[in-house]
């Protein structure tokens, strides 16, 4: 397999526009002691407010509202909100970014975690996932004029993908096939930064998330070929861990598929379901 290698942030940082280094700025989850303390031992959950973890730029699913002082808006974000209103369970959301919440996850410095994440069979070795409230794959990105048009034009290139994402996984299956090696970023502006950038010649990105970018963004990114690995996206504690949010959030998000809220949801960010 080739080399997996991680580039420095500054070096993609460089090419990425005002706007998104702001984002950069933002990550990081506080480490306060774990999430779940003995009140819940008896299996009450009353009083109790969970900390959800979620990424901080994966538009339109949680991503910083414009011109705000540090509000995080999206699909994940209205969804968890709609489901804690219906269900009555009080919460609290720190957008700290996809590996940083995976990580006080993996810790149970967090209750559960909200971030377009796929179920994936490896994962749910791990994690309980909820039931699905989207299905979507990966895709690969290249600069506008860029004249790869498949697979077969990555041999000798690197490609961009976010640490630790299907993506990631995604593209070191196929790497030695293709004869490229991956590159892994923090998060995903510096994907894309390193592509516009022609630092690397392609990335991977989820649909719809580099489909909002593109439309609302202005990227100056294309797509090229078909969608991978087709997988449900759902919110996870750790496994065994809270059952009682699982529980909830299943009943939440049935109250809102049947009311039509969750299409609406979607619906604000342009996303037909
Ligand atoms: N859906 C992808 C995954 O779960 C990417 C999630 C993300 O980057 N927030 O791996």
């Amino acid at each position: 397999m080739k080399q997996l290698t991680a580039r420095p942030l500054a070096k993609a940082a460089a090419f990425v526009a005002a706007g998104a280094l702001a984002v950069f700025g933002l990550a990081g989850c506080s480490n306060s002691e774990p999430a779940s303390d003995s009140s819940t031992e008896g299996g009450s959950t009353e009083g109790k407010t969970y900390e959800i973890v979620a990424d901080n730029a994966f538009a339109p699913f949680e991503f910083l509202q414009e011109g705000s002082d540090g509000t995080y808006v999206g699909v994940d974000m209205d969804i968890l909100a709609a489901i804690a209103e219906d269900q009555g369970f009080e919460y609290t959301v720190d957008n700290c970014g996809w590996d940083a919440a995976i990580g006080n996850l993996n810790t149970g410095q967090a209750d559960g975690m909200i971030a377009g994440m796929s179920i994936t069979e490896e994962r749910q070795e791990n994690y309980d996932f909820s039931d699905p409230y989207y299905e979507g794959g990966q895709i690969m990105i290249v600069k506008g004029d860029s004249s790869i048009a498949s697979y077969e034009d990555l041999a000798g290139q690197t490609v961009a993908v976010k640490t630790g994402t299907q993506s990631a996984s995604f593209a070191n299956s196929i790497a030695d096939e293709y004869g490229f090696t991956v590159v892994t970023y923090d998060d995903s502006p510096a994907v894309y930064a390193a592509v516009t950038g022609g630092i690397d010649a392609a990335g991977f990105e989820d649909y719809a998330v580099i489909s909002y970018q593109i439309e609302n963004q202005d990227l100056d990114l294309k797509m090229v070929g078909d969608q991978q690995q087709i997988t449900p996206y759902g919110f996870a504690v750790l496994k065994g861990q809270n059952p009682e949010l699982i529980e909830m959030f299943n009943a939440g998000l049935a109250n809102l598929q049947e009311s039509g809220k969750l299409a609406e949801i979607f619906a604000t960010y342009g996303i037909e379901i």
